[in-house]
């Protein structure tokens, strides 16, 4: 309904009983809007390298965003997935020697106290001790804030993963208590470790993180770098980042650290000393940075660091911060996945998914636009149409495979990453599928709206979470049947030529 001049002088009278009775409860109600306040963690850490133990005490200013109220607050401990006689392995029966290169070793988390003004009872639940429930002392009402103030220790294993020290570096990725994200539907997601892809599930939150550490150490961090204080052999930094869903810090004594600037963001590569390929890295790197600004939209936030580290898998991304392995020796696959990396400060970053259920979303979306990096970066000299047949081949494989050892193939991609029997399912279902799904809909939509879908993606959801419904709906906003198309994918549907 669209109102003309000429209506408001007729129904002027009905207006203005209208304006009582209709616009004023409106201007309560749009008074009432709920404002969406970030959580913000103050964390305070210590780093001490003998015992790899880092002591932590986190000042959590949790906002209850939901219609709900509620008296208990969960957090994740995915630190407790380390611990011997863990429900869950971390990693993968075919990665476990070089995940453990010098034999099992285990970490953990321990909750000191929880305080709200006083020290309040807690206590370690969830599947496999990987949630700390909070009492709170009274109801938290929608809109409403509270303070804690937890104080916890963690022990580090001894292993190549984005939690662990290794060699060459000590990870600090997903060590602290955080949040679980609560939905109205389902309450808060309390999901368990599991060493397919990325068993995380964040809001975007605001960060200041203190951390002290050895000064033989050189850091790569989340944040920008607010003071830095130099102690008798220690370091003192402080950091601070609004609207990141997570904080990683990385420690070596072997780091070598090159910057670049693109379109006004920082670029950090941190390699090894001696090596020889540091300079190209950042190129990579400022590349990527600089072909999803135009391609997606811009990057929001003022560094990067690029990180080399001993990690067991190709690569991990935090917000601000991707690792990268040092187990990859050709270069050409190693820019590739600093270029998925990369790509993930988009999809999973800015954009969040639940990438527990539903991994596809950001690993998808990274993945493809990997793809469409080197569409328009031909220097790279990987051909997209190379790209998709390698994918489409690699694909049927497996099915081929599976069917000859299991009799069937479960194609589903919209499956939690438990659900899914084997790391080759997972990344089969999840990445190369996505590829040529991604692939469908561009046919179907044409290069233009299709960018300019992830475009308006990318707007739309900035800082927030996307769905399933949702990003279908997007692609779907043309009316060109890509909603069909990704569905049937995502069911297992298509047959795959
Ligand atoms: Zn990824």
């Amino acid at each position: 309904m669209k109102i003309t001049k000429k209506q408001i002088k007729i129904y002027l009278p009905l207006f203005v009983t209208f304006a009582l009775l209709l616009i004023v409860p409106l201007f309560f109600i749009s008074c009432g809007k709920k404002e969406i306040n970030l959580t913000s963690y103050n964390m305070e850490l210590k780093y001490d390298d003998e015992k790899h133990l880092l002591n932590g005490s986190e000042r959590v200013k949790y906002y209850n965003n939901s219609e709900n109220a509620f008296k208990t607050l969960y957090f994740h401990l995915y630190p407790n997935a380390f611990r011997e006689g863990a429900k869950n392995p971390v990693i993968s029966q075919t990665h476990e020697k070089e995940g453990y290169p010098n034999g099992m070793s285990y970490g953990n988390i321990e909750i000191d106290s929880v305080k709200i003004e006083e020290e309040i009872p807690f206590t370690i639940e969830g599947e496999d001790e990987n949630i700390l429930a909070i009492n709170l002392k009274e109801e938290l009402f929608p809109s409403e804030s509270v303070d804690l103030q937890i104080e916890f220790s963690v022990c580090l294993p001894n292993m190549n993963h984005r939690f662990g020290y290794g060699d060459s570096t000590i990870n600090l990725g997903n060590f602290y208590p955080i949040v679980c994200v609560y939905d109205e539907n389902v309450g808060f997601s309390q999901s368990l470790y599991h060493s397919n892809g990325d068993p995380f599930y964040s809001e975007v939150a605001n960060y200041n993180v203190s951390i002290e550490f050895d000064s033989k150490f050189q850091i790569a961090s989340t944040g920008d770098l607010i003071s830095s204080e130099n102690g008798e052999n220690t370091i003192k930094n402080q950091y601070k980042e609004r609207n990141v869903r997570d904080f990683c810090i990385v420690l070596s004594q072997k780091f070598s650290h090159v910057q670049g600037k693109v379109d006004d963001v920082v670029v950090n590569y941190y390699g090894y000393a001696n090596d020889d390929n540091l300079d190209e890295c950042l190129k990579t790197s400022i590349d990527a940075i600089k072909t999803f600004n135009d391609m997606i939209g811009k990057y929001p936030y003022n560094q990067i660091s690029v990180v080399k580290s001993n990690f067991v898998y190709g690569g991990m991304e935090f917000p601000n911060l991707v690792l990268i392995s040092d187990k990859i020796e050709e270069q050409s696959e190693y820019n590739y996945v600093i270029i998925h990396e990369i790509a993930h400060q988009w999809w999973y970053g800015v954009v969040g998914d639940d990438q527990y259920n539903h991994a596809w979303i950001d690993e998808g979306l990274a993945e493809y636009s990997t793809l469409l990096f080197f569409e328009k970066n031909e220097s790279y000299n990987e051909k997209y149409p190379q790209l998709i047949s390698a994918a489409t081949k690699s694909y049927k494989l497996f099915e081929d495979v599976y069917k000859k050892i299991n009799g069937q193939v479960d194609g589903r991609m919209d499956r939690a990453i438990c659900d899914f029997d084997t790391e080759p399912e997972y990344t089969q279902c999840t990445y190369t599928k996505s590829v040529i799904m991604f692939d469908s809909v561009r046919e179907l939509l044409g290069k233009n709206k299709f960018e300019k879908t992830m475009k308006k993606m990318y707007k739309d959801y900035k800082f927030k979470i996307i769905t399933r419904a949702q990003l279908t709906a997007n692609f779907e906003k043309f009316g060109t049947g890509a909603e069909k198309v990704i569905d049937s994918y995502l069911e297992g549907k298509v047959i795959i030529m």
